[in-house]
């Protein structure tokens, strides 16, 4: 009997995506670079369903049913190159080559226009969910052909999460698509992580909560509209004692914050785009400003405000106000998000239905949240909205909480709590809503030094002022 799927890169991901495989009644033929992941995987796991464990290229393509589908889950960049050109030469038209790492969605569409010369099918998926996720069901993003989804997506749709009986997997779109919806969600994670944290900063910083208090704070918040994996989990690691010094976790984790990449990514073709997403930049900027330790070091003397912690019906009110803006900036942070990915679907040609994207992030992924139901609905009642902020319930919902969010943020200036997730998404709300824009003037200014030129409400055409026949005045020299 041959194998209906290959997975090569046994790692912790692709062993777990094996085995969620496997568990699922499919034949799986293993294979990796070297020999012993794969002999381990057979040793510890093999009981838990059909397994074909393989050790050369050659061996594993025979081992797979036609059309092939193998999924190679090795670490991003060079080596996913290295990986498809050892297998590519070995296998058949038709055949399907599954890159299920984190690459960047121009990587992929480079691998797909190269292999799809070849007469292969590429399709470059996000698998999102970590370690677990890849075990016991993560969200799914594949992109690729049409025709490849017909044979593959049954398949990653079997392993994936379910929500309501919906699998967390869908045909996001061709070439890239399913690597560039990857790369937002994670960009997304990155700005809903920042505003939580920010969350706890405030709580902290203006009320003296301790961690464990807060993260009584984040559980009752985890009943409601909030609820989510990412607020979930900041409630277990909030009320987390250090074993060694019996001091909350948190205090004892050096405040310097790491990242592989994907916001990045996300910020630079946010750039390129045109696109402001702004709440994820100021979160891969709080990241990096983190982590120069040198700088902060030496500004820490700088003077701030003299803190006097809210008391009174302000505290009382705080936390609430605090679930408030969280709340309305985290619509932000996602309404910045899916106005990526649908920038990113026109310059690049992709049709993508976010309404889908919103499905299919509803659960196995980091930012599975009750909200992204809402989210769907938003796009399915209105396919062509423009703004998550402008539709029904989410515009309700945050004009609601506007008081409460600039209350917020004024505190945390008042107080010298830095807040830039916050502050950057009720910025975009209050630009967004605005009548005018000072942009009128930054047009003006380009016209006087640059002739630049302008457009003007009252007529159209493009115009341009003889600054110095109107009155310039003399440079000197
Ligand atoms: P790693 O990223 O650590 O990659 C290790 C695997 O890559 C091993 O199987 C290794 O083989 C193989 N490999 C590395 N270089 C080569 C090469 N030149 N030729 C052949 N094989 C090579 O493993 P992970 O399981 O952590 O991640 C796999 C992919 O999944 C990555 O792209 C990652 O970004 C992505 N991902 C990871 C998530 C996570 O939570 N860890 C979440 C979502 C996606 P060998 O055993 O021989 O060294």
């Amino acid at each position: 009997k041959k194998a209906d799927i290959g997975v090569t890169g046994l790692a912790v991901m692709g062993r777990n995506l094996a085995r969620n495989l496997a568990r699922h009644g499919h034949a799986v033929a293993l294979h990796n670079r070297s020999e012993t992941r794969t002999r381990e995987l057979v040793e510890q796991f093999g009981d838990e369903g059909e397994f074909l464990p393989t050790y050369s290229a050659r061996e594993f393509v025979d081992a797979l049913e036609r059309p092939r589908k193998l999924v190679i889950m090795v670490k991003a960049g060079e080596p996913t190159d290295a990986v498809i050109e050892e297998f590519a030469p070995l296998l058949e038209p038709g055949d399907v080559i599954v890159d299920a790492g984190n690459a960047h969605f121009a990587d992929t569409r480079r691998r797909e226009a190269a292999l799809r010369e070849r007469g292969l099918h590429f399709v470059g998926t996000g698998v999102s969910g970590g370690e677990e996720g890849a075990l016991h069901g993560p969200s799914i993003m594949p992109g690729g052909s049409a025709e490849s989804y017909e044979s593959l997506g049954p398949l990653l749709e079997s392993i994936s999460a379910k929500v309501d009986g919906d699998p967390c997997c869908t045909h996001v779109g061709p070439d890239g698509a399913g690597h560039f919806v990857k790369m937002v969600h994670n960009g997304i994670e990155y700005s809903d992580m920042q505003l939580i944290a920010e969350s706890f900063d405030l709580l902290r910083g203006a009320l003296g909560y301790e961690p464990a208090q807060i993260a009584d704070v984040f559980r009752t918040w985890n009943s409601g509209r909030l609820e989510s994996y990412l607020i979930e989990i900041t409630a277990e690691v909030l009320g987390h004692t250090d074993a060694a010094t019996g001091k909350p976790f948190v205090d004892v984790v050096a405040d310097q914050a790491e990242q592989k990449g994907t916001g990045r990514w996300t910020v630079q073709i946010g750039l390129d785009l045109g696109q402001p997403i702004t709440g994820i930049a100021e979160a891969t900027f709080a990241r990096s400003l983190s982590g120069h330790a040198d700088l902060r070091a030496s500004a820490r003397g700088l003077a701030g405000p003299t803190r006097a912690p809210l008391s009174g019906s302000d505290a009382d009110r705080f936390a609430d106000d605090v679930e408030q803006a969280l709340y309305a900036s985290k619509v932000v942070a996602y309404a910045q998000g899916f106005n990526q990915i649908l920038a990113g679907g026109a310059e690049y040609g992709w049709d993508i239905d976010l309404g889908a994207v919103a499905s299919i992030w509803r659960g196995g992924c980091i930012i599975r949240a009750r909200f992204l139901n809402d989210i769907r609905a938003a796009y399915e009642a209105e396919p062509g909205l423009q703004t998550l902020l402008t539709s029904g319930g989410f515009r309700k919902a945050v004009e609601d909480a506007q008081d409460a969010w600039r209350s917020v943020v004024s505190t945390a200036v008042r107080l010298g709590i830095p807040t830039p997730g916050f502050s950057t998404a009720l910025a975009y709300y209050d630009a967004l809503r605005a009548e005018r824009l000072p942009a009128a003037l930054v047009q003006g200014q380009r016209d006087y030094f640059g002739a630049h030129t302008y457009r003007r409400v009252d007529r159209e055409g493009v115009f341009h002022t003889e600054w110095a026949a109107e009155g310039r005045p003399e440079r000197s020299a």
